[in-house]
């Protein structure tokens, strides 16, 4: 055993300082090979990194373990994949073990050596025949071509903005469909926030390239695959076989070797943002590793993120232009125009009324002619509360600060936040009272109500109308989804209701008219992205309406928004479609507020058994840090609750951390990491506490 190498792993508590532990072997493995290696009586799967010891575990050279084996027949992962997840790791304060083993198929880990060489000498099938459907490819627009023009010719990160049904997709299908012809090993990565919701993708891709490369060039990568899915997928693209991935965050970090274009899909989609572990961004990741592999980055959406935006903007006098490279595809292809949005004045309306008459009358005429109509409201259940009307008892959840939502299919008060779940009381567990009634509205009461209103309209063949609610309580069931979508989409449902699930990139042919009940909670929160947020979703549901051309109208497609505040400029700019004027207005409030993208910001959540021990924690490591904070002018501000305290009964609280240098605050949390470590162990009641860089939720 005459050599040192060491190795990746991922050590139980997050150390923050690498993750790399030094090994013994007869012959060094290249760097990127993944081995075996034991630690205590464990023995876990490892990626060799590079062959000098790793300087935080000196080990004396006798004490040194051996590597237990070599995972033989993979190619080892290479320079890139490796200085991506370093700087992963490093980026978002984790230890590149963590990171790197994460971005690992389970399954490399869990096959024992037996089960991995039968795994290995599996014949791989003969390439199945595409035998699906062979769409026409349609000749591009103007604007297509134009785009796809500029793609060539630059070097980007791009971010094609354009609107919904302005051909983005196609655009992507024709840039990697040309990457696949010039170069026979180019790999393409394609990702979007959540596969699920739009299933009718991958078939499209598959449809544009199976045919000339075989049904296996494109492999999918997301959480609902199964463990030997994952596996063989990995492995198809690790091999460069897969010639596509099409994948979710997580597909960020796949091994391609030969990879060059990587698109984000609905780039501004939060799903892009890991919650949990390594709290990355896969849509900065993918930019970064654009760079890193010379790959071409295509970033994409109707509603771009007001920092991709603020990335793209044009030169000016006083400024040059940003690092990305804004393209614009302002027409719909085809006729398809988009909704009207009209505004309806709730203060105007009778107390209490949920669709104001207006828009009632509109939703019959549009179903009795046959088309759809979605109903969004971002509020699931029944009732967000139940009431006691004597005592005012509330459905409060003991272990939450937050109420039970009352759900009346199967009579239950469930918290969204712990799952705690009881049965609805008969009378108010406070006075007894039998007089308890929900308050307020959720996706599942807006059904019961539109049943009634609506139960004497027939659709144009005379039956009674279907209405569907789609929400994560409706498809909690796996496959359940897409079946509810698949009827949506042949026609068998005529209103939809929903949550944000239903707003998200389906292509309902059929659908005429979207309303949105109750949208004025997002205007005045103090999360500074909440109007963000809301414009996109409600660009993106407008987006679902008069998706078909071909359609011939009574009269044009309709968006309806219920509001006590018409005014306000966020729905101006949705009244005119019109998104640089919505962006360029938050851009001003944040550069005045010097909030992102005019600055960077961190957050430090603690939690643990008392308020006070979460908070004592954060304000220790804000003394802590006091000094090099002041040296590097990056804020440190005060410990405070979470806006959800508790749940289950741990109590929250987080710490901001903000700086106009994002260097300077990389600096900073990179040294401040080993303060927070060294005090746990004088604050004992603090369960767990994480750093979130970039963070998307204040
Ligand atoms: P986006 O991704 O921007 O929503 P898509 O690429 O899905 O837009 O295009 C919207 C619709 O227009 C799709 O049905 C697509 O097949 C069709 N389409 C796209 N480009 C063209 C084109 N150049 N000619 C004809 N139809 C097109
Ligand atoms: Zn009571
Ligand atoms: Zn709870």
């Amino acid at each position: 055993m005459s050599h040192q190498i060491s190795v990746m792993v991922h050590t139980p508590a997050h150390s923050g300082l690498g993750g790399a532990l030094t090994y013994a072997c007869d012959t060094v493995p290249p760097p990127g090979t993944l081995v075996r290696v034991p630690l205590g009586s464990r023995e876990l799967l490892g990626v060799v990194w590079d062959n000098a010891p790793a300087s935080d575990e000196v080990a004396e050279p006798m004490q040194l373990r051996a590597i237990a084996s070599v995972l033989e027949g993979l190619t080892p992962l290479n320079a890139s994949w490796r200085q991506l997840v370093q700087f992963a790791a490093s980026y978002y304060q984790r230890s590149a073990g963590e990171v790197a083993l994460a971005a690992l198929p389970s399954q490399l880990r869990d096959l024992s050596t037996e089960q991995w060489t039968r795994r290995l000498k599996r014949k791989p099938k003969a390439v199945a025949a595409y035998e699906g459907p062979t769409p026409a490819i349609p000749t591009p627009t103007d604007e297509q071509a134009q785009v796809l023009a500029d793609i060539a010719a630059h070097k980007g990160p791009f971010l094609i903005f354009g609107n919904t049904g302005s051909g983005k997709t196609e655009v992507y299908l024709r840039a990697a469909q040309a990457l696949l012809a010039r170069d026979p090993q180019a790999q393409i990565l394609v990702m979007v926030p959540e596969i699920n919701l739009t299933p009718q993708l991958e078939e499209r891709f598959r449809a544009r390239f199976a045919p000339q490369w075989g049904a296996d060039c494109l492999v999918a990568m997301h959480s609902s695959l199964t463990p030997a899915q994952r596996l063989k997928n990995w492995l198809a693209a690790h091999s460069g076989e897969a010639r596509i991935v099409l994948g979710t965050r997580m597909a960020v970090f796949a091994s391609m070797p030969h990879l060059q274009l990587i698109v984000v899909d609905e780039e501004h989609d939060p799903s892009y943002k890991q919650q949990e572990g390594a709290r990355y961004s896969a849509r900065d990741l993918a930019v970064y590793r654009g760079q890193l592999e010379g790959a071409k980055v295509i970033l994409g959406s109707a509603t771009p993120s007001l920092e991709s935006w603020h990335h793209s903007r044009p030169a000016t006098a006083a400024e040059p232009a940003g690092r990305y490279m804004r393209l614009a595809m302002p027409s719909r292809v085809g006729q398809g125009a988009l909704p009207l949005v009209r505004r309806v004045d709730m203060n105007r309306q009778p107390y209490k009324t949920v669709f104001s008459n207006h828009l009632l009358d509109a939703m019959r005429e549009r179903v009795t002619r046959g088309e759809q109509i979605l109903v969004l409201l971002n509020r699931r259940g029944y009732a967000p509360v139940l009431n006691c009307n004597d005592c005012g008892w509330k459905s409060e959840c003991p272990h939450c600060s937050a109420y039970r939502v009352f759900h009346k299919l199967d009579r239950t008060l469930r918290c969204h936040h712990c799952g705690f779940t009881q049965p609805v009381p008969r009378a108010c567990p406070s006075c007894g009272n039998l007089d308890i009634s929900p308050l307020g509205r959720g996706t599942e009461q807006l059904e019961e109500h539109l049943a009634e209103l609506l139960a004497d309209v027939r659709r144009p063949d005379g039956q009674p109308i279907r209405i569907a609610r789609i929400d994560a309580d409706s498809t909690r069931l796996k496959g359940e989804l897409e079946r509810q979508l698949a009827e949506v989409h042949a026609g068998a449902v005529d209103v939809l209701v929903g949550t944000q699930m239903i707003a998200k990139g389906h292509d309902f042919r059929r659908v005429t008219l979207v309303a949105a009940l109750n949208p004025d909670g997002a205007l005045f929160s103090s999360d500074f992205r909440a109007p963000e947020r809301l414009f996109s979703l409600l660009m993106q549901a407008a987006g679902r309406a008069g998706r078909d051309a071909s359609m011939r109208l009574v009269s044009p497609c309709e968006m309806w928004v219920q509001s006590f505040h018409p005014m306000h400029p966020l729905f101006e700019a949705l009244k005119q479609h019109d998104y640089p004027a919505f962006a360029e207005q938050q851009l001003k409030e944040r550069e005045q507020a010097t909030l992102p993208p005019f600055s960077f910001q961190a957050l430090v959540r603690a939690e643990a058994r008392s308020q006070e021990a979460a908070q004592a924690f954060l304000n220790a490591a804000r003394d802590a840090g006091a000094a090099l904070a002041d040296e590097l002018l990056v804020d440190l501000y005060p410990a405070v609750p979470m806006t959800i305290q508790r749940v289950a009964n741990i109590e929250r609280a987080q710490m901001l951390i903000e700086c106009t240098s994002r260097k300077a605050l990389q600096h900073f949390l990179a040294h401040w990491q080993a303060d927070l470590h060294a005090m746990r162990n004088a604050h004992r009641q603090v369960i767990r506490w994480a750093v979130d860089v970039d963070p998307l939720a204040i």
